[in-house]
């Protein structure tokens, strides 16, 4: 049987048996971006010193078999000059059947270098998607990211990442207060160039930015008015193959509307959550950590179980923090009946 599809069942098999399946890698908090509505680019502490490649490929080896989705994040995780590594070894250790890697896409020259190293190397049997955060077109996108010609340099790599054959190109639109005023021109402007995922902006830990107005609990009525319209539509944009993006969606206006999950989060059932500096987070939003893979030989499952794992999970339990699609689509995954008679 292709290997391809011994990892989908295995990812069936552990979504079924409430088991671990996706880690959640930040690799940097660096960032080179100077959005309005994150601080991660102010806040960052650079006295802590980032996992090496060497340390990250331990904590692969220690969680080889179990991880069937990546997801390496950041800050901005293009600025990692060892990113390629990184990527390689995931898919040469943990063999999973995805990657996915956000970008603020202002690094066009090492998305083109990745890109290339990946169809060079003809990898088969993981899927790597990359998505490319734009919250606005032209000169606005500029002025919410702080960088002059931010918009044309995503637009650039995104380009890069649509010629690859290998590569699943997204652009990534992050609805807050800044953009929801004239989102739907936002989104007719970019299905031009194709595919799109669209998130909504929170007050989170992670992103420092808890004296903003401008995450989308300030404006539910606008963002649900806009779920709705978008909803209506959707098949025509998205097509049938994106049915959990659609409950992601209509997890959001259930959000909005009722101030809690439509279920239970799965952060720290499902996923792992591990922080630039070898922190174990309780998800990727909370910054607390539970523990250190420096501390105990790279190994985190070794230590995330009894007490340690039981207080992430109390923590966890019911909280209605967030509807990020991080972990809100592991939770869809995880409560199917339940989403599918909530949310469809
Ligand atoms: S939203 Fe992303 S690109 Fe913008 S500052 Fe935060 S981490 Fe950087
Ligand atoms: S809802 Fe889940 S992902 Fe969001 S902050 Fe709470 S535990 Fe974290």
């Amino acid at each position: 049987m292709k290997l391809v599809s011994i990892n989908s069942l295995f990812l069936i098999r552990n979504i079924l048996l409430k088991n671990l399946y996706k880690l959640n890698l930040f690799v940097t908090y660096r960032c080179n971006s100077k959005c309005k509505i994150c601080n991660i680019w102010k806040y960052t502490n650079f006295n802590d010193i980032e996992l090496s490649g060497d340390e990250i490929v331990k904590i692969f080896k220690n969680l080889r078999g179990r991880i069937r989705w990546l997801n390496l994040t950041g800050g901005e995780p293009f600025l990692r000059d060892d990113l390629y590594e990184i990527v390689f070894a995931a898919i040469r250790i943990m063999k999973p059947l995805f990657i996915n890697i956000p970008t603020n896409g202002l690094l066009p020259q090492q998305v083109e270098n990745l890109v290339r190293k990946i169809e060079r190397h003809c990898v088969k049997n993981t899927n790597i998607v990359i998505s490319v955060s734009v919250d606005d077109i032209y000169e606005r996108d500029d002025n919410l990211r702080g960088v002059s010609g931010a918009y044309k340099m995503a637009i650039e790599t995104f380009n890069i990442l649509s010629s690859s054959k290998i590569i699943e190109a997204y652009f990534q639109v992050n609805i807050s207060g800044y953009n929801i005023g004239h989102i739907e021109e936002v989104i007719e402007e970019l299905l031009r160039h194709k595919k799109i995922i669209i998130t909504f902006a929170h007050k989170m830990d992670l992103f420092r930015n808890f004296d903003t107005t401008m995450t989308i609990e300030n404006f539910k009525s606008e963002a649900i008015k806009f779920i709705d319209k978008y909803i209506s539509r959707f098949w025509r944009i998205n097509g049938f193959d994106s049915v959990v993006f659609l409950m992601y969606l209509k997890g959001m206006r259930y959000f909005l509307l009722n101030g809690k999950l439509p279920v239970r989060c799965t952060a720290g059932i499902s996923t792992l959550t591990i922080d630039p500096f070898g922190n174990v987070l309780p998800c990727p939003y909370k910054i607390k950590s539970v523990l250190n893979v420096r501390d105990c030989e790279y190994n985190p499952l070794k230590y995330y179980t009894g007490a340690v794992k039981k207080r992430v999970l109390l923590e966890n339990y019911d909280c209605n923090l967030c509807w990020q699609n991080c972990e809100a689509i592991p939770s869809i995954l995880l409560h199917p009946i339940k989403s599918l008679s909530r949310l469809l």
